[in-house]
């Protein structure tokens, strides 16, 4: 699969071009005619194999083509990536704005270890597009009402099966159920294993999912 073919948005082929990808790498090609129609996803895959590209050309095609009509507010978040560790974070944040480069969203990152009040002044300023984000510090904002999920039409759950061998899925439950219920939000699912407990938090967070294997 190309991704000219995909019909993605002119700002997003122009930042795929600039990357020199010309292909889909195997996730890419299985998952996009799928996850750009709104389904949900479940992948299984390791890193290096494009996954986080596929989840976020998804999640700014649909940012893109349906723009939020009505007010917006300060860190109200319109997309949600969560993520085990801050080096993960700002890896995805890093291929985000790659890809947005033509384009006017907002990225912003959530990580433990960092100033809460810089982080704070940060999303109070602007709005938010794409948050990406580590479980903990992530349920701070938004116990703190500093951070609004309920308008998180995509939430991407990357590395499921690291954040459950690192105790996170109780915060991650909790931001989960911040969220639109799974029939109103499509719910993208990576994980590099699948044993029982995973595959529960599969069944629990996303609704008729494509299940692809890599
Ligand atoms: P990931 O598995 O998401 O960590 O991606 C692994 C690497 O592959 C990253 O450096 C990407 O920039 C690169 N990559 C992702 N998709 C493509 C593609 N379709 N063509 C070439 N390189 C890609």
């Amino acid at each position: 699969v190309r991704f000219h073919d995909l019909g993605l948005p002119l700002e997003v082929m122009r930042a795929i071009h600039d990357l020199g990808f010309e292909y889909c790498s195997p996730i890419q090609g299985r998952s996009l005619p799928h996850t750009l129609n709104g389904h949900d996803l479940v992948g299984k895959a390791q890193t290096g194999t494009g996954k986080t590209a596929a989840f976020l050309v998804t999640v700014i095609d649909d940012l893109l083509k349906h723009p939020f009509e009505g007010e917006r507010y300060a860190g109200e978040a319109r997309s949600l990536i969560i993520a085990p560790t801050r080096e993960l974070v700002m890896q995805i944040a890093d291929d985000a704005r790659d890809l947005c480069k033509y384009t006017d969203l907002e990225i912003h990152t959530l990580v433990g270890g960092m100033d809460y009040e810089k982080q704070q002044r940060n999303l109070n300023e602007r709005l938010v597009d794409i948050l990406v984000a580590t479980p903990g510090r992530l349920l701070d904002f938004v116990g703190n009402r500093d951070c609004y999920l309920d308008q998180a039409e995509v939430l991407v759950i990357d590395e499921a099966d690291r954040m459950l061998d690192m105790g996170f899925i109780p915060q991650v439950r909790r931001i989960v159920r911040q969220t639109p219920r799974k029939t109103h939000r499509q719910t993208m699912f990576f994980s590099a294993t699948f044993t029982p407990e995973v595959d529960s938090l599969v069944e629990q967070w996303t609704d008729e999912p494509v299940v692809i294997e890599i």
